[in-house]
């Protein structure tokens, strides 16, 4: 048997519906049925993972949770519990960390560079394994010769998948997929795509880049690279675990008024630089997260009520300093200053 030549082996790992199964692992009862981790209906509240039995009704995360229940009214609903979200995450990462350098993208996710590791295609299933055996939590895991490659397989065959696309198999594999899997192509980008019959990557590999670079500039012919599953990305791995500090806040009402929301988010980034301070740590990646937004100012055209916005944004320089400021762009990506 011929053996596969990796020239670059990434692994990407991602819980499957974390939030839901953490629940699970101090609830068993609650496995199986239809469950929300999220806040309150009469609150407001917004789902933040839904299980896989909600998903088969409709249920998203970021859906308010007063619409999940009409979607669902026997719909469980539990709160978020963080200390233990935390924990979790910390030890999946540790067990990361064993296997090869690791960036780790969310609470729940991350990329391991297997390219130093003898057969790669063992390794993924023995990861996989692993986690599950020592924290009891499911994940799925998808692994190529790129992280673009890595991350779509890795969503392949949700939940517990174990994906693997050999080296030369990339084009073959990302084909047949809607160009929504590419990173970089979110819904009015793949809508302009389809007005020129393009709604696979198998059809944006072959697509003319000139022609492509006059609608999308350079982004276009950048596109048609990775539709081939080409990502020179390499995995910026960390010395240790990351930890993350979290604030959560829930409007009671409808608010339009951008000075109110950006008031709010100054006064949580003061806590998290507190919280910071007391550990002595520093802060180097800042991600916001606006769930079921009502406000829609003139220049954000896309929010509805259950739409998600994320953010993510590496800090210029670690910081825990005080004065952490929320600072607003056009498209509400706040940052931290150093
Ligand atoms: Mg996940």
């Amino acid at each position: 048997m011929t053996q596969t030549i990796w020239s670059r082996s990434i692994l990407h790992l991602d819980i499957d519906a974390f939030y839901v199964n953490v629940h699970i692992l101090d609830h068993p009862a609650d496995a199986g049925v239809p469950l929300v981790v999220g806040g309150k209906p009469d609150s407001r509240g917004v789902v933040s993972s839904a299980s896989y039995e909600a998903r088969k009704l409709g249920i998203r995360s970021a859906m308010p949770t007063s619409r999940a229940l009409r979607l669902c009214p026997q719909l469980r609903i539990v709160p978020t519990n963080w200390s233990q979200i935390r924990e979790c995450s910390h030890q999946v990462m540790t067990i990361l960390h064993t296997y090869g350098p690791v960036e780790q993208i969310s609470v729940d996710e991350a990329y391991i560079d297997l390219s130093e590791r003898a057969e790669p295609e063992n390794l993924a299933a023995e990861i996989q394994t692993a986690v599950f055996t020592q924290t009891h939590l499911p994940c799925s895991v998808g692994l190529s010769t790129s992280k673009l490659v890595a991350k779509v397989a890795s969503d392949h065959e949700k939940p517990r998948g174990c994906t693997i696309v050999p080296p030369g198999t990339e084009a073959a594999f990302l084909a047949p997929l809607s160009t929504r899997v590419i990173w970089g192509i979110g819904p009015r980008t793949a809508e302009r795509l389809a007005e020129i019959s393009i709604t696979n990557c198998g059809q944006l590999a072959k697509a003319d880049s000139h022609q492509l670079r006059a609608i999308f500039g350079k982004h276009g012919p950048a596109m048609v690279q990775r539709a081939k599953g080409i990502d020179k990305r390499s995995v910026h791995a960390e010395r240790s675990p990351s930890k993350s500090i979290s604030q959560e806040w829930t409007f009671n009402r409808d608010v339009a008024d951008e000075s109110v929301l950006a008031q709010q988010l100054q006064k949580m980034c003061a806590s998290i630089a507190t919280s910071l301070q007391k550990k002595n740590s520093q802060l180097i990646q800042f991600m916001s997260n606006f769930a079921g937004l009502i406000s829609q100012p003139s220049h954000v055209s896309a929010v509805s009520r259950s739409a998600s916005i994320m953010r993510k944004r590496f800090c210029a320089l670690p910081t825990s300093y005080g004065k952490i400021i929320g600072k607003q762009d056009k498209h509400y990506d706040y940052w931290v200053w150093g």
